[in-house]
């Protein structure tokens, strides 16, 4: 095996990719030669599903909330805002939105995601948590070119695809991450976590050295 980088040239006998499977279906990584037909629709067979957290920080307000307390929202169809309150007891507020609700915020950038979870979470808490804002950081996983969205999930009829891209290629070539992650009865129950991500790199690469 022979892999290009920006970084350099790597050769060994076989090689484990653990990007996830929307880095896989973007093409961010060329194959040559191409990927047998299995590999391909086993990536084909795989949406990545939009969670999204806006982090608010309050200087020292807590509006009467305790820690670790949750508000939620509905807007309507499909769009809501979680907010998880002053977790660990730090002076933070995550807000957590997901679907196509979150790509959505996502593409008003940072400072119009920042400006509508204060509203929302304002709109709950009072008025008060304009004045005590501090600031805030988006990470919006669903437009990030490395993640390329956030949980991978098997689209409609595709209930095959985990296994499909799960299957080495040549005895050399795996594919490990949360998307390929067989519970121990092979279910791929351990899939969108990060220990299913890890037991699945695991056991690539026990395979590898075999
Ligand atoms: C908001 C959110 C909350 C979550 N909460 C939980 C939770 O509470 N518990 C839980 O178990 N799981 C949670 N998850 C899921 C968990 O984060 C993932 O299942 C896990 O990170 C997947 O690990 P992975 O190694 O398969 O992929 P990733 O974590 O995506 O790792 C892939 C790596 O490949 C790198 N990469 C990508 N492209 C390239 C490239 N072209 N060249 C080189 N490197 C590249 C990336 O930078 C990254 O480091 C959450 C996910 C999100 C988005």
């Amino acid at each position: 095996m022979h892999v290009e980088t920006d970084a350099g040239a790597l050769s060994g006998r076989s090689a484990i990719v653990t990007v996830s499977a929307g880095v896989l279906a973007a093409q961010s990584i060329q194959f040559d030669p191409p990927l047998p037909p299995d590999t391909r629709s086993g990536i084909a067979g795989i949406g990545m599903g939009a969670l999204t957290k806006i982090g608010l920080g309050f200087g020292g307000e807590r509006f009467g909330l305790p820690a670790n307390s949750n508000l939620w929202e509905t807007l309507g169809s499909g769009a809501s805002f979680n907010f998880e309150c002053f977790p660990f007891d730090r002076d933070v507020v995550v807000a957590y939105i997901g679907g196509d609700y979150a790509r959505g915020v996502v593409a008003l950038g940072e400072q119009g995601a920042l400006a509508l979870a204060l509203e929302r979470f304002a709109g709950m808490a009072g008025a008060g948590a304009r004045k005590a804002f501090t600031g805030g950081r988006l990470h919006a996983w669903s437009a990030d070119p490395y993640a390329m969205g956030c949980y991978s999930h098997a689209l409609p009829g595709q209930a095959g695809a985990r296994a499909s891209l799960a299957k080495p290629v040549a005895e050399k070539l795996f594919f490990a991450g949360e998307a390929t992650a067989a519970g121990d009865d092979g279910s791929f129950g351990a899939a969108m976590t990060a220990g299913g991500a890890f037991l699945a790199g695991e056991a690539a690469a026990r395979a590898a050295a075999a």
